[in-house]
């Protein structure tokens, strides 16, 4: 039976400590549960995480959603999806809640799942590739607490990976040779983790990537995996519509669109960037377009905040020439249905979907499900804790069990 006789919902704690919610679809045969991230670094555009009563709220409201699902058919996403959406009314779910829509619309495509007795990526495509994972070794901005880097995220990407699993072991040792590197030049500070269990360090953007870069180097020496570094910039963080300007806090200075445009085109020149996500703030599509065109060829110019997994503004972003891929987060939206529509557009236009975590994640592994069944060849996951690991081992477990390959290289 695949009908939904019931969805509930209960307040769960995120791995901030924060509140978030957990959907969980009752039918005659199966029993599922999905649960959703929160960001912090939260898009203007995004859907609403929670109501204004929060999470309390949500939960109350999904007692009237369930009236409404009630005698769908878990086989009917689109459907499911559509009647969360009239549910809620808004445009960003500012009622029900994004979270509690995405929980909601996950949970029954994992029931879906369950009752035909296949993983949840197998009901999303037949034909399945594992992602590359796009990790988070050093990290600022607002993932990190103090007077951290500037920018929130210094990545790393192995694209001569062979399997997820062998990309996978080069990541944890970049992220433990950046542990040394930091310990030798650092030897008076204690170094701890931020929200993503990237390093945490008083460093400058340029110490951050000599670093970064070192580390990559050696640990491609030793493997012999070629692995390219990235950044998520989130500039919207830096940026101040007052003064019209970027603002550096720790680095003491400040840059204008211009100045950010020649000082993000350095940056990509001089360490061989190969990723670069929000270089600018969530309104600039023109400055993301300029970058591009002079430097996309060698560098995935990425939208994130200015792209909020939004089909309307992804479709924006591809007609000013903005971007070469773009990060899906499916809370940023709130259905399945939008989320694979984002995906699917952005295949369309050759570029490149990277499913995305949240800062603050739970370990749910429905996101290694999203982006093996619906094809991103990239997922930003982070590398270390047991949220992150949640998704990291499922995919690992998928690899080996369904015998998956790998996407092709994104660069
Ligand atoms: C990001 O900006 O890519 C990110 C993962 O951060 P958050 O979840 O805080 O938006
Ligand atoms: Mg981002």
């Amino acid at each position: 039976m695949s009908e939904i006789r019931e969805v509930r919902a209960r307040k769960i704690l995120d791995s901030r400590g924060n509140p978030t919610i957990k959907a969980i679809v009752y039918t005659g045969d199966a029993v599922a549960s999905a649960c959703a991230p929160s960001g912090a670094s939260v898009g203007r555009f995004e859907a609403q995480a929670f109501p204004r009563g929060g999470v309390d709220e949500s939960i109350n409201m999904i007692e009237s959603l369930s009236n409404v699902l009630k005698g769908m058919s878990v086989d009917d996403q689109a459907s499911v999806d559509e009647a969360i959406r009239m549910f809620d009314g808004t445009e960003n779910f500012s009622r029900l809640g994004g979270n509690a829509a995405i929980a909601t619309s996950v949970a029954v495509a994992k029931a879906a799942a369950a009752i035909r007795g296949i993983p949840l990526c197998k009901y999303f495509s037949a034909q399945l590739e594992t992602p590359f994972p796009l990790s988070n070794i050093i990290g600022g901005g607002v993932h990190t607490k103090g007077k951290s880097i500037d920018f929130q995220e210094f990545l790393v990407l192995p694209v001569g990976a062979r399997s997820f699993s062998e990309a996978v072991d080069v990541n944890v040792m970049v992220h433990r040779e950046v542990s040394y590197m930091l310990t030798a030049r650092l030897p008076k500070y204690v170094l701890g983790k931020n929200d993503e269990g990237a390093w945490a360090a008083p460093l400058s953007v340029r110490e951050a990537l000599e670093i970064l870069s070192s580390a990559a180097q050696k640990v491609e020496g030793e493997t012999g995996v070629k692995i390219r570094i990235g950044i998520d910039a989130a500039a919207s963080g830096i940026w101040s519509s007052e003064k019209k300007a970027y603002v550096y806090r720790k680095e003491g200075f400040e840059k204008t669109s211009e100045q950010q445009l020649e000082y993000i085109s350095s940056l990509i020149e001089e360490y061989g960037i190969a990723y670069f996500e929000d270089p600018f703030h969530e309104e600039d599509f023109d400055s993301f377009a300029k970058l591009k065109t002079s430097l996309g060829g060698k560098c995935i110019v990425t939208g994130d905040d200015l792209t909020v997994t939004n089909e309307k503004r992804i479709r924006k972003a591809t007609e000013s020439n903005a971007i070469n891929a773009v990060i899906i987060k499916p809370n940023q939206i709130g259905t399945l249905t939008d989320t694979r529509m984002a995906v699917e557009l952005a295949l369309s236009k050759k570029i490149t979907p990277v499913a995305s975590h949240r800062s603050g994640e739970t370990c749910d592994p429905a996101l290694a499900h999203i982006a093996i069944g619906m094809k991103c060849p990239v997922i930003k996951i982070g590398i270390m804790g047991g949220e992150r690991m949640a998704k990291i081992n499922e995919i690992m477990r998928i690899e080996e069990e369904l015998r998956v390959k790998m996407a092709k290289p994104p660069v």
